[in-house]
């Protein structure tokens, strides 16, 4: 419990709270506890960079592997101003639940270069991805810690990635995922964690008995996975009534025309001047009172600071952290439903594995069977959650969390280390 008044934690120290109270719930051995309270390896690096106009910077660069029992580690790399490493910590720790929860063979880990990418050029963005990822080469590897896409980060810097880890230990494409097409990466990733947020929102609105054409949607985020969930979910006919990026957001009550907006950012439009819609700021759209609020852009947007104002009552964390434990504790508190980010956006990782074993049998699926397993996957994973969390009476977080550490546990125990 978090005391109203108490000075904010960490999003890091949220997260190893949650993990304590998870390991009291499973009776967790204290051997057990310790490997999982902090990550494995933590690695700090300086990463240089020559600019554009010729002199030099030294951006802060991360790499956190949190837990390895289950498999290689996986995380996406965040290129983003206030990356540091209580951040991408908090980011490790919740990619071991993730790969646990949707049963991938797989660890978690984090990366993240503190920069602000839309103020760099892209031969900026180049070397500073191929100097991050020599500075990283020797803790990563197709069986050790396999990078993907996150914030500020696309398929064009795996691309960069891969080549530059293939200048030292030649080609090897699954050394990254989220990579282009053309360079071995998968049918659907690009659309996946926005693809298994809008799968995850078809599931719990028709088990809450909503349908989707009488359900409105608030999305924070329009970047990859705010605005594929926003595609998608206008798709399956619920209404997207908002959306915003840092830039500021757009509202129609009726729902807004996607397609249209597409076309409006696509052309160089802010969102928030989207014709077909009336401006808001983003505390805006967090307050507004529709049926679904989806954060999916930074994390700790929803804190004790502006819970009040939250008028959903259904929230889904696209995002990752996008709720700070005061903030759950209080929604939880008012009964709002609440669909955590390790299950909300796991789509996205759940695609990298395929692409992950696609690459290492040469071999490439068609985007139907991507999209048919990556449903299969997650909805097998939402099952379990929602079963647990009304057997237990308990949150669908803790279910969630409770289904995954009792996973990474027993592979602690299976493989000697405590
Ligand atoms: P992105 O960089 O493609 O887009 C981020 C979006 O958030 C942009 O539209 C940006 O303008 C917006 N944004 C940034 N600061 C904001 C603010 N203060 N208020 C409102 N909007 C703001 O990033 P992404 O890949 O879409 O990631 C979004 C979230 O989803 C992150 O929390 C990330 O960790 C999580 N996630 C991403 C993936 C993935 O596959 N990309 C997978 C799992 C989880």
């Amino acid at each position: 419990m978090v005391r109203a008044g108490s000075p904010p934690q960490s999003s890091f120290q949220d997260v190893v709270q949650l993990f304590e109270q998870i390991a009291d719930d499973l009776n967790l051995e204290e051997d057990v506890r310790l490997l999982l309270r902090m990550p494995y390896r933590e690695l700090h690096i300086e990463v240089p960079v020559r600019m554009d106009n010729g002199s030099v910077r030294v951006f802060p660069g991360y790499r956190v592997q949190h837990n390895g029992a289950r498999g290689p580690y996986k995380g996406g790399v965040r290129y983003h101003p206030q990356a540091d490493l209580d951040e991408v910590r908090t980011l490790a720790a919740l990619m071991t639940w993730k790969c646990a929860l949707v049963d991938l063979p797989f660890g978690g880990a984090k990366g993240g270069v503190q920069c602000d990418p839309s103020a760099m050029s892209e031969d900026e963005l180049n070397r500073l991805t191929r100097r991050y990822t020599q500075n990283i080469a020797h803790i990563i590897g197709v069986n050790r810690d396999i990078p993907a896409p996150d914030m500020g980060t696309n398929a064009q810097t795996m691309a960069w990635m891969m080549d530059a880890y293939g200048q030292l230990q030649g080609h090897t494409p699954g050394i990254v995922t989220g990579k282009p097409i053309a360079l071995g990466g998968s049918y659907g990733r690009e659309a996946a964690t926005g693809r298994g947020a809008c799968i995850m929102l078809r599931l719990l609105c028709k088990d809450l008995g909503r349908e989707p054409a009488a359900t409105s949607l608030a999305i924070q985020g329009y970047g990859n996975v705010g605005s594929w969930a926003a595609r998608l979910a206008a798709q399956a006919g619920f209404r997207v009534a908002a959306v915003s990026n840092s830039s500021g957001g757009t509202y129609n009550g009726s729902g807004l025309d996607i397609p249209a907006l597409d076309r409006h950012v696509q052309g160089g439009g802010r969102v928030g001047d989207f014709a077909g819609g009336d401006r808001i700021s983003n505390d805006e759209l967090l307050a507004l009172p529709c049926d679904v609020l989806v954060p999916a852009a930074i994390g700790d947007v929803i804190t004790d600071a502006n819970c009040d104002s939250v008028r959903a009552p259904v929230i889904v964390e696209a995002a990752n952290h996008p709720l700070s434990t005061a903030a759950d504790e209080a929604l939880t508190d008012r009964g709002v439903v609440i669909l955590p980010d390790i299950l909300a956006n796991a789509g996205g990782v759940t695609v990298s594995y395929f692409e992950w074993t696609q690459n290492i049998q040469q071999f490439r699926w068609d985007e139907d069977r991507v999209n048919t397993e990556l449903e299969h996957v997650l909805t097998q994973a939402y099952r379990a959650v929602r079963a647990l969390a009304q057997e237990q009476k308990t949150t669908m977080r803790r279910a969630a969390l409770r289904i995954a550490v009792a996973r990474v546990a027993e592979a602690i125990r299976l493989r000697g280390f405590v």
